[in-house]
């Protein structure tokens, strides 16, 4: 499933963890991590750091 890009989505994050260390998570946009919590889109499922999820 293609993600839709952020142009055509107005976010709304939530913060996600991760019960493990087996599945983290990079940042969308800049690629910082891996993390074990990530904001995810809940419209289109885009993951993005803290920083990234306030500006995007
Ligand atoms: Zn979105
Ligand atoms: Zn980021």
């Amino acid at each position: 499933m293609a993600v839709a890009h952020s142009a055509s989505c107005s976010h709304e994050f939530v913060m996600i963890k991760s019960d493990t260390t087996i599945v983290l998570w990079n940042c969308n946009l800049c690629h910082s991590g891996p993390h074990w919590y990530i904001w995810e889109c809940t419209k289109c499922k885009f993951k993005a750091c803290r920083p990234c999820s306030v500006k995007a």
